[in-house]
């Protein structure tokens, strides 16, 4: 049964495989179109792109951008942006920027803490300017120091834990001006990192609404029934575009496959095309 997925990442930020690896895993799967959403880059979509055509598959342009909003990460995915912009390429470098700062703080914690462990050990490993705390998990996975990178989160680097480091995020409203800014749609990721629900997520996204938000993450790996259900009613409610992905990333997330998340999730083809609609009105707005 064939079938789209939205959310994907490589090697190019925190993923764990190349552009190709990702559209030939997208293929097997009979994904017939898809996005790569890197964290704050875009430079997989050339690869990704001439990859799609050998094998079929559409390649819509797409990014994920971490914001925050009072004690939650929300995360802006952009689609059908124009990749090859000079003004967003020109934010997602300053984003990135934040990140080398941010990093090396989190290796020092964790020297303090007795691991063996240096920041160019993760710039090795990482292989890419979007370095981000999973290639730090990665490489103390590597070195034996945790189990997987479920442990290196729960034991270090997740909020609260004594490797954790906060980072300086843009606020939503920016993230979604500059993928607007760059003829795209903007859509809320994985809508339960917002910790809200019922009202509460209403109003937010009510906000992010007026703000130029496009669309609702509803179709997401680790969805449980019920709130994909209440996502949906969401959506329709705000009149707000629906979309889905797994959130693929290679080794990183080894529970979760390309086009089927952990198994059942199954994003609509017909989702593409309103989306392909608004990105257009964006554009000529
Ligand atoms: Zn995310
Ligand atoms: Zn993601």
């Amino acid at each position: 049964m064939s079938r789209i997925d939205l959310h994907l990442h490589t090697t190019h930020s925190d993923g764990s495989l190349s552009p190709t690896e990702v559209i030939q895993l997208a293929h097997k799967a009979n994904v017939t179109a898809l996005a790569i959403t890197d964290h704050d880059i875009v430079t997989a979509i050339p690869e990704a792109m001439a990859a799609g055509i050998d094998l079929g598959i559409e390649i819509v342009p797409g990014v994920e951008i971490s914001s925050s909003m009072g004690s939650s990460e929300l995360h802006i995915l952009g689609y059908c942006i124009n990749w090859q912009d000079s003004e967003l390429n020109r934010r997602l470098a300053s984003l990135r920027e934040s990140r080398h700062t941010r990093n090396p703080q989190i290796i020092e914690r964790l020297r303090s803490l007795g691991l063996d462990v240096t920041y160019e050990e993760v710039r090795t490993l990482a292989g890419t300017e979007s370095v981000g705390r999973p290639h730090i998990a990665r490489l103390l996975m590597d070195k034996r120091y945790v189990t997987s990178a479920k442990d290196a989160f729960d034991r270090y680097l997740a909020e609260g834990r004594p490797a954790y480091v906060a980072r300086e995020l843009p606020q939503p409203a920016d993230a979604i001006a500059w993928i607007r800014a760059a003829g795209g749609v903007a859509v809320l990721a994985h809508p339960t990192w917002a910790k809200v629900a019922g009202e509460g997520l209403i109003t937010l996204l009510t906000t992010l609404k007026d703000e130029g938000l496009g669309g609702i993450e509803v179709h997401y790996s680790t969805h449980t029934k019920k709130q994909t259900t209440e996502y949906l009613d969401l959506a329709k409610r705000l009149n707000v575009l629906v979309t889905g992905g797994s959130d693929f990333h290679g080794i990183t997330k080894p529970d979760i496959e390309v086009g089927t998340g952990r198994g059942d999730l199954k994003v609509p083809e017909k989702l593409l095309d309103p989306l392909k609609k608004a990105a257009f009105l964006v554009g000529r707005s």
